[in-house]
């Protein structure tokens, strides 16, 4: 399968200087979506990788490119001891990016969404302070709920339903930054914290039930495209290349210790223009079939990310529509349909 380092990375950054001198990285859940394409941008830099990954939304096959002198498997459950005799013996930067993150996955592996996200939060900042190494949490959106007020800035606290069927998801990443400062705090750890905004591109997996993967499946196979509750709601889509560019910048610029910075596309449009432009990269008309709105949908998510322009220089180079080209082109593949 012709899947070289770089065949997604349609906007693989000028910015490639920073970094010098980092040796290894260990990431947790990279063998998933972001996860994965993270690794890809660190062997990219001349990192070895150590991932750390239970398989339980990722695969291994999304590292099929990288051979055990770039990317060392680990095939293990971050909330539980790591094992210590398949640790590398220094690591300069740890990123935390295990877990479910499609509302149909963490709803199905709750506990465990949950678990990852504290308890494995507490051992990969253990391992990241052992190591003397930065700390990079993946958080998320999901931390500001269903925003009151929009976009959303990093000062905004939030609007989140504590028992609700997200909340094993929303709460445990808000644990998960609780828990990040106070390693900050605590012991000076050289941590940052990340909030993802809706995140899309090759290697999502086509039955995770999110927007993306369902509509260009469905856009594929002729279906119409399921539209829960009026498709009023809004998102904000961002390609994963930008992404990884984002959280590349964040691991490599110095004096952010406890810094919050949202990574997304602050390109805000309703789940009905989505459709719209889904259908016209896929040259078909649009059919939809009227869903029900799952409970505690967020009706808007837009990230303010201003600090992400000062602090890093970043912004989202991908147009939707050719980010999207590069999704459908993924998918077309007879493995990922
Ligand atoms: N959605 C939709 N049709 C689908 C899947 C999702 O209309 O087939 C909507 C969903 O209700 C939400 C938005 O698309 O408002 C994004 O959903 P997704 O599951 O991708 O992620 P979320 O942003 O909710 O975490």
């Amino acid at each position: 399968m012709p899947r070289s380092v770089l065949d997604y990375n349609i906007a693989a950054s000028a910015d490639d200087k920073g970094g010098v001198g980092l040796k290894t990285a260990i990431v947790t859940g990279g063998a998933g979506f972001i996860g994965s394409h993270l690794v890809d941008r660190l062997v990219q830099q001349e990192l070895h990788v150590v991932v750390l990954d239970n398989l339980a939304t990722g695969s291994w096959d999304n590292l099929s490119q990288h051979g055990p002198d770039a990317v060392t498997r680990i095939q293990a459950d971050v909330s539980e001891p790591w094992p210590q005799e398949a640790l590398p013996s220094s690591a300069d930067l740890v990123f935390h990016l295990a877990s479910p993150a499609s509302p149909v996955h963490y709803r199905r592996l709750a506990v465990e969404t949950l678990m990852v996200n504290s308890m494995g939060t507490k051992r990969a900042l253990d391992a990241a302070l052992s190591y003397g190494a930065r700390f990079i949490l993946a958080s998320t959106s999901e931390a500001y709920g269903d925003p009151a007020v929009s976009p959303q800035p990093e000062t905004y606290w939030g609007n989140v339903n504590p028992v609700g069927p997200r909340s094993c998801y929303d709460e445990s990443k808000r644990f998960g930054e609780a828990l990040t400062m106070e390693y900050v705090r605590k012991h000076q750890l050289d941590a940052r914290i990340l909030r993802f905004f809706n995140c899309y591109g090759p290697r999502m997996q086509s039955e995770d039930g999110r927007v993306v993967p369902n509509f260009v499946r469905q856009a594929l196979s002729g279906d119409p495209l399921t539209i829960y509750g009026s498709g009023e709601q809004t998102r904000s889509f961002c390609y994963v290349s930008d992404e990884v560019d984002g959280i590349w910048r964040a691991a490599i610029t110095d004096g952010l210790a406890g810094e919050i910075i949202n990574i997304g596309n602050p390109e805000e449009r309703t789940i009905l223009n989505f459709a719209e432009v889904v259908a016209d990269v896929a040259g078909i008309s649009l059919h939809v079939e009227p869903r029900p709105l799952p409970p505690d949908d967020p009706t808007n998510r837009c990230p303010d990310i201003s600090k992400a322009r000062a602090l890093l220089g970043w912004e989202p180079r991908v147009p939707l529509k050719d980010g999207l080209e590069a999704t459908f082109r993924y998918f077309r593949t007879a493995n990922h349909r």
